[in-house]
Parts: structure tokens; C-alpha cells; sequence
């Protein structure tokens, strides 16, 4: 390309992200170019010998940049970073791209923007009308129901998630009109449950100081425009935080705020001192102290919530005894003991920590010392205690913690849509809030890992899919004239992970419904399988891992315990023994473990040995990819709303945009490829008939009779001023017509003026 002085220009001095710049000089013989950029405030010149390929021109954006980035002429990642960063800078957060959302954190709160007021300021308005905010996609999916509205709201751990879609519950909760009978209070009881269920699922950790670890689907359902319940369902807590953290990272907030909500006196009564004493809360070395950016919740405000969810007093209690007790089981230690036979076993170290822990679960303490260092097994029909090694009992203890806390969890779920979840709600409207864990690439990757992050693919697929293929399959359906875009498909990884028989989650179950298989053989199986596909990378020689290369960028998984997380086994005396529970609380949670271990417990072979492993029950990974398969099912049926949340930074800085990171993000989550399409594609579509009776008015003077509606439609859109910019902003197809976005604004605009 030709440069010549004056010319605006994107260009790369090597720092690997785009700066704007204005061409100085240029030296065509010596292949230089001299250009200045502005940085910091001061303006600096750099000499681009050969740099052709990092330069190139650059539109301006003036000082504000646009609220759409469907309007910017020069598509290319480095406009959109500096759009984004132009608005970041003056505070405005949100931007478009199209009808889809894109937000970044501002790790900073601007109360003027998300109260009543503003809430009110949006509703009734369309997308474009106001500047660009959550609550406009909150109204524009209230105004579109009863179609069922579904907001998915996606993003990397600390981008914004999970504020973002209690911003969007706080604007439907002001805008909807309050409902006769009570109903006020069940929009209270729906915004209550996202602080409790936070409480008990989120987590310090090292990228989120309040960060949800399992994923919420919350449908919320409307009458009349008034809203008259809602329903939760929650994804795959992470069990392993219960019993160890990594460095820096915290326990979840719960055990923090109760043990700085009580007071001494109730301390004593349950057994309990400072936090940093809890070996399940001090592994990570960092902060002990209650409360957590976020919510800022303390136990009171938790208690409070509880009673509005209708979790009373004595149920209170019982919640403080179990996470008590989950406390006092962490301290319980071992030490190794010599028996007859020159076996070896254990013994507890001190038996203070299994009495606290008993008395509070009013279980036995004998029961609980004996499941915590033996194993039952049955020899021609005798009960026979085996002893277990150190490591043994130390998993026991720490599967009996797990238990416990994630049967709490899901005790308080169910609760929580017992209170919210009201009769007659079949033929109610929703508008469903998902916020589902955004992809992860931990330093060290494990099975969680590789749940969450094929729910993460899964989710891309369904945007891509909106975005994208049904979007152009559809137009080649109305014979529009259109070359198709190419996007980043990630079907294939999926497939790598979820395809039967042999995707990896598969091949994870059939060895772990095989009692020989270890982590290694399900390792080999893998590398057997998936060698040569070129999404799947094996590891120097001997390493125990699988790397997967997924849409955002390739992780690494280390195979260890992979088995045991999604056989997720609890041995049958340890559900026998919170059965028998005298604690209502306890009796209660257990009771759903009891079905699940049932079905776990082994039918006898006809030698009178156990068959291990039979019939195939349910493992982690199976009931995830189910209701991952119910969740999307749901979604299709729905319209959706996308919010793409972006970190602007990795250290939690209030209103610091790191270039280097946000390109990333919008690399990855196709954001160039989603603005050329929403820009050169024909989002908005309406049957003739319909179009022509809602904008009959723009036409000038009576509409012709007897003409069929795709005419009328045509002779409607050309009264309109021609708009060239990627192409026609509307295409009449077989049976509708189709529209971009900014053309549907200027028409709404101009019937609202008629
Ligand atoms: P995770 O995947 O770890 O759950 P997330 O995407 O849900 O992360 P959030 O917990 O919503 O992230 O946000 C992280 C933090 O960023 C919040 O605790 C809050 O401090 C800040 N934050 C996010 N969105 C906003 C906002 N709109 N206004 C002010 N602060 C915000
Ligand atoms: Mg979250």
C-alpha cells in the first residue's frame, strides 16, 4: 500500500497490539516510514522500516468512538480494541455490536447507572434508542415475551458474569409491574437467592475475589407482565475446594462469614474458633477474613436472606452444624498403627475433632471413627472392617466433607425453588439468565477443568450457531444473494469430547465403570484414539497429561484423579451412617446420597462375590453432559440475547485497560468475525404481510391495492434514503424480508414520528 503524509494508520512498533498513528514522513525508496502516535499523553515518532505488515489505515474515531461497532467502515480488530478502549476511558462500559452486548468491568461501581431511575429510562425502549446498557437488552427481552427470552451471558472467570446477570434480575424486577397476592414477594425471594446461593458457591480466588464456582441457569417467569416466580437450576460445584485450595485461594465464603458472624458464646456451642485454625481454610495461606468483594454479605445479611427464602431457625442451625462439622472433620488427622499380621492401619491422632463433628451430625462417634479408617467388605456374606492406609482415610475424610457441603448445596437449591418455584407456571412466560462458567486454563488442569471448559464449548457452538450458521443457512433458504462468511467452527472439538463412543468423556466413563482402570489406562486410551486428531496433542514422552486445543486456546489436562472425581463414589457405610442421622437436617440432605449410593452398591456375582462396578450408574461426567444436553435444549427453544463480558485487566484495576488483554478476549470469542457478519448480514426479519402493515404509514400517501405484500414491502423500503456502506441494508427474500439492524432503528424511529 501507498502511504503518504497525513495518512491515519494502525500500526504494531512490536509490542504485539495496535497503536493509532499518523504517517510523518515517508522514505518509498529506503522502504521507511516515519509516523507519530500519541502515548500517554505525549506524542512519539517511530521509524517502520519494511512494516508494511503491521501497518494500515486507520479510520477516526474521534475522541468518543461509536456505540455499535457495526457502524465502523474499517473492520479490523485493531478499530474495535480502540473503540472499546476510547469508551472505556470515559467511563462508558457497554458498547453493541449489533443487538449482542459487548461489557467490561469496570471493577468500580457507577450507582447512577443501574437504579430505578435508569431502569425506568430504558423500559419500552429499543436497542440503539439510549446509550448502550444491560437494561436495554432487559427490556427489549421483556418487550418480546411471551416468546420465550433467554440472556446468555458469557465471559472469563472475573469479566462480569455473574454481576451482570444480577443487574439484568434487578431491572426485571423494577420494570415489571408488582402482581396481586403476594407476588411482590416472590420477586424479593428471586433476588435473595442470588446472594445465598453466592454465599455457599463462590469462592476468593486467585482471578476473582468472588468467583462462582458452579454454573446457574435462572428462569424467571411472568403473568401479565408481573412477575410470578422463577427457577434455578445449578451446574457441577466444584467439590474439591471444599477439602484443599491452591495458593492465594479461599474456601467457600460461608465457612469466613460464619465464623466472623458468631459470637463467642455460639463459637463455644458449636465447637469453633478463629478461621486461619481450619486446616480446610488455611491451605492457601491467604485471607481469613469474613466477607468478600462482590456482596460484601456478612452472616446476618446471609441469616436474613435465609428467612426470606423460608429457611427457619431450627434449619439455620442445622446449616451451622454441618458446616461446623465439616470444619472439625478437616482437623481430624492420622497416624500410622502396626496390627496383627504385620498389616498396617491407622488410628485417629486425637479423637476431639470426630466427637465435635458427631455430636453436631448426631451420628456415632464410634460409626464415624470406624468409616473414617476402615473399609467394609463383604466375604461369604460377613462384614469384614479391612483397615485403610493413611492416604485411605485421609480421602475418606475428605469424600465425607465433600459430601456432606455439596448435599447442603444442593438441599438449599432445591429449597430455594420450593419457595420461588410457585404452582401454575406451565403456561407462564420466562426469560431465563445464564451464567455459566467461562472458560478456564488454570496452571494446573483437571477434570473440573474439562467440564467446565466443554460446557464453554458447547455454549460457543450455540452462539456460533445463532450467529452464524442458522443465520446463513437461512438466507441461502430465501435465496438472498450473499457469499457466505467463514467462522470459527468448533464442532470438532466437541466431538473430540462428547461424541459417542469414543469422545473423550466417553472413553472417561467406560473406565471408570471398569473396576482394573486406573488414570494411566484411560491416558493411553485417549492417546490411542484421538493420536492424529489435530485437536487433541500428546505430551512429552511420559508426561501424564492430554492437552485439547479449544476455541479459547489450549490447555493442558493432568490425568490424576480424573477417575476417582467422575466415579464420585461414596462408600455405602459413610450414607448409612448421615441416614441415621437424629438431626432433621442431616437425615434430610443424605437422603438423596442414599439413592445415589444404592445405585452404586454392587450386586453379588454367582460365586457370592461383589461385581464391581454394575449396573452402569450415572457418573459426573454423564449427568453434566445430560443436563449440559437438557440446558441447550431449553435454549433453543428460546430467543436469544447475548452479553460478552471482557476483563479489562488481570489484576482486579478499577478502569485500566490492558490492550494485550482484551484483544485476546475478543480474539477468541470471534468478536471481528460476529461485527462483519451483524454488519454485512440481515439480522432483522419480518414476514411481508407483517412488515407492511406496521410500517403502512412511511409510505406516501394510499398503499396500491391488490398488489401482493413483497411488492408493497419493496415500494415501502425505497421510499428510504439509500444506505451503501457493506452492500443493500435490506434484502427482500421468498417469503420475508430482511433487514439489518440500523435500517429497523431508523424505521422504528420515523414510525414513531408518523
Ligand atoms: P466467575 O466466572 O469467576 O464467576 P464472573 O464473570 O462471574 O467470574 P463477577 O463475579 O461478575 O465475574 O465479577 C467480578 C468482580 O468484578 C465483581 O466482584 C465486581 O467487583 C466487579 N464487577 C463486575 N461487573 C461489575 C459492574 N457492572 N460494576 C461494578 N463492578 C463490577
Ligand atoms: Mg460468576
Amino acid at each position: 500500500m501507498e502511504w503518504s503524509t497525513g495518512d491515519l494508520i494502525w500500526f504494531d512498533p512490536g509490542v504485539s497490539h495496535w497503536l493509532p498513528g499518523e504517517v510523518l514522513e515517508c522514505h518509498k525508496g529506503a522502504n521507511v516510514l516515519t509516523v507519530q502516535a500519541v502515548i500517554n499523553g505525549k506524542p512519539q515518532t517511530f521509524a517502520l522500516t519494511n512494516g508494511e505488515g503491521s501497518v494500515r489505515k486507520r479510520e477516526d474515531l474521534g475522541t468518543t468512538g461509536v456505540e455499535d461497532m457495526t457502524q465502523l467502515t474499517d473492520l479490523h480488530e485493531a478499530a474495535l480494541l480502540w473503540n472499546l478502549k476510547l469508551r472505556y476511558d470515559r467511563n462508558s462500559i457497554y458498547t453493541y455490536a449489533g443487538s449482542i452486548l459487548v461489557a467490561l468491568n469496570p471493577y468500580r461501581m457507577f450507582d447512577s447507572s443501574y437504579g430505578i431511575e435508569a431502569a425506568q429510562r430504558y423500559r419500552g425502549k429499543m436497542i440503539g434508542a439510549l446509550p448502550p446498557h444491560l437494561f436495554a437488552l432487559g427490556a427489549a427481552a421483556y418487550a418480546a415475551l411471551p416468546n420465550p427470552q433467554v440472556v446468555v451471558i458469557s465471559g472469563e472467570s472475573g469479566s462480569g458474569k455473574t454481576e451482570s446477570t444480577k443487574l439484568v434480575m434487578q431491572y426485571l424486577a423494577a420494570v415489571a409491574p408488582s402482581a396481586p397476592r403476594g407476588q411482590a414477594l416472590v420477586t424479593e425471594q428471586i433476588l435473595e437467592a442470588a446472594p445465598l446461593l453466592e454465599a455457599f458457591g463462590n469462592a476468593g480466588t486467585a482471578r476473582n475475589d468472588n468467583s462462582s464456582r458452579f454454573g446457574k441457569y435462572l428462569e424467571v417467569y411472568f403473568k401479565h407482565g408481573a412477575i410470578v416466580g422463577a427457577r434455578v437450576t445449578q451446574y457441577l460445584l466444584e467439590k474439591s475446594r471444599i477439602v484443599t485450595q491452591a495458593p492465594g485461594e479461599r474456601n467457600y465464603h460461608v465457612f469466613y462469614e460464619l465464623l466472623g458472624g458468631l459470637s463467642n458464646n455460639e463459637k463455644q456451642k458449636y465447637g469453633l474458633v478463629e478461621a486461619d485454625k481450619y486446616f480446610y481454610l488455611n491451605q492457601g495461606g491467604g485471607d481469613c477474613a469474613a466477607g468478600h468483594a462482590g456482596s460484601g454479605a456478612d452472616w446476618g445479611a446471609l441469616s436474613r436472606a435465609m428467612q426470606v427464602l423460608g429457611v427457619g431457625e431450627s434449619e439455620q442451625e442445622g446449616i451451622v452444624k454441618i458446616l461446623a462439622s465439616v470444619l472439625h472433620l478437616g482437623n481430624v488427622y492420622f497416624h500410622r498403627r502396626q496390627l496383627r499380621h504385620g498389616q498396617e492401619g491407622v488410628e485417629v491422632g486425637s479423637d476431639v475433632e470426630i466427637k465435635w463433628a458427631a455430636h453436631l451430625l448426631q451420628i456415632s462417634a464410634n460409626g464415624l471413627q470406624r468409616a473414617l479408617t476402615t473399609r467394609i467388605t463383604e466375604a461369604r456374606s460377613e462384614r469384614v472392617h479391612s483397615p485403610l492406609s493413611i492416604d485411605q482415610a485421609l480421602d475418606a475424610r475428605d469424600a465425607f466433607a465433600k459430601a456432606l457441603y455439596s448435599a447442603l448445596f444442593n438441599w438449599l437449591v432445591t429449597r430455594v425453588n420450593s419457595i420461588v418455584q410457585r404452582g401454575g407456571l406451565h403456561d407462564a412466560a420466562r426469560i431465563s439468565l445464564l451464567d455459566i462458567f467461562g472458560f478456564e486454563n488454570l496452571s494446573e488442569n483437571s477434570f473440573e477443568q474439562l467440564c467446565i471448559n466443554f460446557a464453554s464449548e458447547s455454549l460457543q457452538l450455540y452462539f456460533n450457531k445463532h450467529v452464524f450458521k442458522l443465520e446463513q443457512q437461512e438466507y441461502a433458504r430465501e435465496r438472498l444473494e450473499w457469499t457466505n462468511l467463514t467462522w470459527m467452527d468448533n464442532t470438532p472439538v466437541i466431538h473430540l469430547l462428547g461424541k459417542k463412543p469414543v469422545g473423550i468423556l466417553h472413553l472417561l466413563d467406560d473406565e471408570s465403570n471398569f473396576p482394573k482402570a486406573s488414570d494411566s489406562s484411560f491416558l493411553e486410551k485417549c492417546h490411542y484414539n484421538h493420536a492424529l486428531n489435530e485437536n487433541y496433542c500428546r505430551p512429552r514422552v511420559g508426561g501424564r497429561e492430554f492437552g485439547i486445543r479449544h476455541f479459547a486456546g489450549q490447555v493442558w489436562y493432568s490425568v490424576d484423579g480424573f477417575l476417582d472425581k467422575n466415579r464420585d463414589a461414596l462408600r455405602p457405610e459413610i450414607v448409612e451412617l448421615l441416614a441415621s442421622s437424629k438431626e432433621p437436617l442431616v437425615s434430610a440432605i443424605a437422603k438423596p446420597l442414599f439413592t445415589q449410593a444404592q445405585t452404586r452398591t454392587l450386586p453379588r456375582g454367582a460365586n457370592g462375590r461383589f461385581v464391581t462396578m454394575k449396573p452402569r450408574t450415572p457418573t459426573v461426567a454423564a449427568r453434566f453432559s445430560d443436563s449440559l444436553q437438557q440446558l441447550l435444549e431449553s435454549m433453543s427453544k428460546c430467543n436469544p440475547w447475548f452479553v460478552r463480558c471482557i476483563k479489562p485487566n488481570n489484576d482486579k484495576t478499577p478502569m485500566r485497560f490492558d490492550m494485550p488483554v482484551v484483544l485476546e478476549q475478543l480474539r477468541y470469542s470471534g468478536m471481528l468475525d460476529t461485527i462483519k457478519i451483524r454488519q454485512s448480514g440481515y439480522p432483522v426479519r419480518m414476514k411481508f404481510q407483517y412488515f407492511v402493515e406496521r410500517y403502512r404509514y412511511l409510505y406516501p400517501g394510499k398503499l396500491p391495492r391488490g398488489v401482493p405484500y413483497r411488492d408493497l414491502c419493496r415500494g415501502i423500503l425505497e421510499q428510504r434514503p439509500i444506505n451503501l456502506t457493506a452492500g443493500p441494508d435490506y434484502q427482500l427474500g421468498a417469503t420475508r424480508v430482511f433487514l439489518r439492524e440500523g435500517l429497523e432503528r431508523q424505521l422504528e424511529i420515523a414510525r414513531a414520528d408518523c
